[in-house]
């Protein structure tokens, strides 16, 4: 432990003098484009590749978003939805992404059954309700998956298009529908590679240079990343 205390002692004294200088532009204000959803997972760090002030981050166990009631509010945690609230009305992103990942300690316990945890992790239990629609979801899933792609792995796809669906529950979203993107990301640890979701595939695809050329493509229009 102490050495990542060494690490943060020296956060400024080695850093690269442009990236300083990127810091000292980002001191009054951000300007984020993305707004992601990930899970806490540690092996999950830095995968984005982004600069500091590029993206508004909320993590969570599962990369779960409890959804909003009939009143906009959310059924589950208030701070995320805060998030949403704060980085559409006042940030002005118009981007989100939830992006789960392979090997996901949340997915194996909703797998489990999320009951055994009550005794155990009563907190736990409970926000994993949130994600407990996918199991129905996989029983009798549209998605194409790869050959050989773990349960779990599987439940975890399905979890980032209902968590989606969870994001769009929400007031400041709803009112933005024509000009909000959601996109739906999922993270192979094991490959370090990025997936997107494509509607019309009804499957994550690669993000390697070839899709994102696509993407980038005149008429390819945005990434069709709902369903
Ligand atoms: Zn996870």
């Amino acid at each position: 432990m102490l050495h990542l205390f060494h690490g943060l002692v020296g956060v400024s004294e080695g850093m690269d003098p442009r990236l300083k200088a990127h810091f000292q532009s980002l001191a009054h204000e951000q300007n984020p484009e993305l707004l992601l959803v990930a899970c806490g997972d540690s092996r999950f760090e830095q995968v984005l590749g982004a600069q500091p002030g590029q993206v508004f981050v909320v993590r969570c166990v599962g990369n779960i978003i409890a959804p909003a009631d009939q009143s906009g509010h959310s059924v589950g945690d208030v701070s995320e939805a805060s998030a949403i609230e704060y980085g559409l009305e006042v940030l002005g992103i118009r981007d989100i992404a939830v992006c789960g990942h392979s090997n996901c300690g949340a997915m194996a316990a909703l797998l489990r059954g999320r009951q055994q945890l009550h005794q155990s992790a009563p907190n736990l239990a409970s926000w994993l309700a949130h994600a407990e629609p996918s199991l129905e979801r996989l029983a009798c899933s549209k998605l194409s998956f790869p050959a050989g792609l773990a349960e779990a792995d599987r439940l975890s796809q399905e979890n980032v298009l209902l968590q989606l669906e969870h994001v769009a529950s929400f007031q400041p979203v709803k009112r933005r529908a024509a000009e909000v993107r959601l996109h739906a990301l999922w993270f192979d640890i094991g490959q370090a590679m990025m997936h997107l979701y494509e509607a019309d595939q009804a499957r994550f695809v690669p993000l390697d240079e070839a899709e994102v050329l696509r993407l980038l493509t005149p008429g390819a229009g945005d990434p069709p990343t709902t369903r």
